[in-house]
C-alpha cells in the first residue's frame, strides 16, 4: 500500500517554476500555492499584473491534492440549519455560489483544456439512519422551494438502486455536482497560472510579513525578501508562518482516504450504477466515489487526530472497517494508497475572505472547498485587481475561536462529542 495521495501521485509533473531569483518587487505576492492561490494568480496575471506565488513546499501538496476528488455543488451544513442561522436570503446567497463555484471550475477546465475527468455527476447523501432521512427531507423540501428545483429526495428502496449497500434508509440527490482528478487539474491550473505571465516559486516558506503602508508589504523568505503591492493569504489551515490572527480562526482537522486497486468495471456498473460522488449522513461519516480507472476512493474523518504517516495508517485501518460495513462484497478488495489531509475548518463551516490589516485573504472552506477555492481565487483577483466586489463572504464576521492559539488541543474533546452524537441520533 502506497502511503501517498493518489492525486498527486498520478498527476504530471509542474514544469512551471520560475527559473529567476525572487524579484525585488510585485504588484501582488500571493502565499500559499494550492487551488485558492493558483485561481487567484491566473486571474490577476491576466489583469496583467506582475503576480509572485510564494508557496512553502510543492505547489498542490497539502488540501487541493489530497482530498476525496468531489466538486459539489450545495453548502458544507445542512441548508435547513443554514436557513435558520442566516436567514433564507443569506443562505440562498451562499448555496448559489457554489453553483457558481462548480461552474466556474467547469469554465476554467474548458478553456484551459485541462485533462483532469471532470464530469457532473451529481452528489447522492446518504441517510445511515431513519431519523437522518427525516432531516434530508426538511432540507429537500426547503431547496427545491428555493434554491435547487432538481433536488430529489430517494426513498431505500431508490437509494438501493444507486448504491449497492444495505446500510442506507433513503438519500438526498443533488444533480449539479460534479468529481475530477483533483492533480491533473491543479497542475492543469498552475500551468495556465505559468502561462498568464504568474511566477510560480515552491519552497519558499514565507517567515515574515511586516506591513509598510497601506495594503504594501515585505514578505521574507529563507531564499531573499520581496516588497509587494498587494498581498494575498491563500495558505489553508497552515500553521506555519506568521499569521497568527488567522491561525486563531482555522481549525486543522484531519480526514483520511483510502484507495482501492482498480475494479472490474463490471462489479463497478453493480456497486455504483450511477456513478455519483457519495457522502453519508453520519457526524464522523464517510464520502466515497470512484476514478476513471475505475478504483474506489473512499474517505472518512477515520480519527480526530491530526495527519502524518502513523495516523494515516491506523486511520486506512478504521476505514478499511467502514468500508468493509458498507460493501461487504469489498472485503478482500486490495487497498493500493491511502494518505490524510487537513481539512480547513472554520467555526460557522462557512468560507472566510476579505482584507484584514491590509492583508487580502481567502479560506475556511471547511471540507467543500474543491470548487469554492477555484471561484474564490477569481472573486479575490477581482477585489484586488479593483474590478468587482463580489465576495460573498465579505460581510460575515469571524471572531477567533475561544481559547484556540494554533494548536487544536480540543479535537479529541470535539471527536467524542460527535462519536456520541453519532451513537445516539
Ligand atoms: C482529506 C481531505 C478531503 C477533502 N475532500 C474534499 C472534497 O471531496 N470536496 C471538497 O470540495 N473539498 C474537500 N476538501 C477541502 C479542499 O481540498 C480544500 O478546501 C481546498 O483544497 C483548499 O485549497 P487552498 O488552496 O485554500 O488550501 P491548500 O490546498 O491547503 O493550499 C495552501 C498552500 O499554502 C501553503 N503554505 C502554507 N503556509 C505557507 C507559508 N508560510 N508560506 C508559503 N506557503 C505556505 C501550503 O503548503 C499549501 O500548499 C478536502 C480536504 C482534505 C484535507
Amino acid at each position: 500500500m502506497k502511503m501517498e495521495s493518489f492525486w498527486q501521485s498520478t498527476a504530471p509533473i509542474f514544469t512551471g517554476e520560475c527559473q529567476q531569483p525572487l524579484p525585488a518587487t510585485a504588484d501582488v505576492v500571493i502565499i500559499g500555492g494550492g487551488f485558492s492561490g493558483i485561481s487567484a494568480a491566473r486571474n490577476l496575471a491576466r489583469q496583467g499584473l506582475q503576480v509572485v506565488v510564494l508557496e512553502s513546499e510543492k505547489i498542490m501538496s497539502q488540501a487541493s491534492a489530497r482530498n476525496g476528488g468531489h466538486c459539489n455543488t450545495g453548502v458544507a451544513q445542512n441548508f435547513a440549519s443554514l436557513v435558520a442561522s442566516k436567514g433564507l436570503e443569506k443562505a440562498t446567497e451562499f448555496y448559489r455560489a457554489y453553483d457558481d463555484a462548480v461552474s466556474y471550475v467547469a469554465s476554467v477546465i474548458d478553456e484551459e483544456r485541462i485533462d483532469c475527468d471532470f464530469r457532473l455527476c451529481g452528489k447522492l447523501k446518504l441517510a445511515s439512519k431513519p431519523a437522518h432521512l427525516a432531516s434530508l427531507q426538511t432540507a429537500a423540501k426547503l431547496m427545491s422551494e428555493t434554491v435547487d428545483p432538481e433536488v430529489m429526495l430517494l426513498s431505500a428502496t431508490e437509494t438501493r438502486d444507486e448504491v449497492s449497500s444495505d446500510a442506507f434508509y433513503g438519500g438526498l440527490l443533488q444533480k449539479r455536482g460534479g468529481q475530477m482528478h483533483m492533480g491533473k487539474f491543479g497542475i492543469g491550473l498552475a500551468q495556465s497560472a505559468v502561462r498568464a505571465g504568474a511566477k510560480i516559486y515552491q519552497h519558499h516558506a514565507v517567515t515574515a510579513l511586516t506591513r509598510l503602508s497601506g495594503y504594501q508589504h515585505r514578505i521574507e523568505t529563507a531564499k531573499g525578501s520581496i516588497v509587494a503591492e498587494k498581498v494575498l493569504l491563500a495558505t489553508g489551515c497552515s500553521d506555519k508562518g506568521p499569521f497568527p490572527w488567522f491561525q486563531r480562526r482555522i481549525v486543522p482537522v484531519g480526514s483520511f482516504i483510502i484507495t482501492t486497486v482498480p475494479l472490474p468495471a463490471t462489479q463497478l456498473a453493480q456497486l455504483l450504477p450511477h456513478d455519483r460522488t457519495y457522502v453519508t449522513s453520519m457526524n464522523i461519516g464517510n464520502y466515497f466515489r470512484t476514478t476513471a480507472d475505475n478504483r474506489l476512493v473512499f474517505g472518512g474523518r477515520a480519527r480526530f487526530s491530526m495527519s502524518n504517516p502513523t495516523q494515516d495508517a491506523r486511520s486506512g485501518e478504521v476505514l478499511r472497517a467502514s468500508l468493509k460495513t458498507l460493501f461487504p462484497q469489498l472485503a478482500s478488495i486490495p487497498i493500493d494508497y491511502c494518505w490524510g489531509g487537513l481539512v480547513d475548518m472554520s467555526a460557522d463551516r462557512l468560507p472566510h475572505a476579505g482584507e484584514q490589516n491590509g492583508v487580502f485573504f481567502t479560506m475556511g472552506y471547511s471540507g467543500h472547498g474543491t470548487q469554492m477555492s477555484v471561484w474564490m481565487g477569481k472573486v479575490m483577483a477581482d477585489l484586488i485587481g479593483e474590478k468587482k466586489d463580489s465576495n460573498p463572504w465579505g460581510t460575515e464576521s469571524w471572531p477567533a475561536v475561544p481559547g484556540y492559539f494554533g494548536k487544536p488541543w480540543f479535537l479529541p474533546l470535539t471527536g467524542l462529542y460527535y462519536k456520541t452524537k453519532d451513537r445516539l441520533f
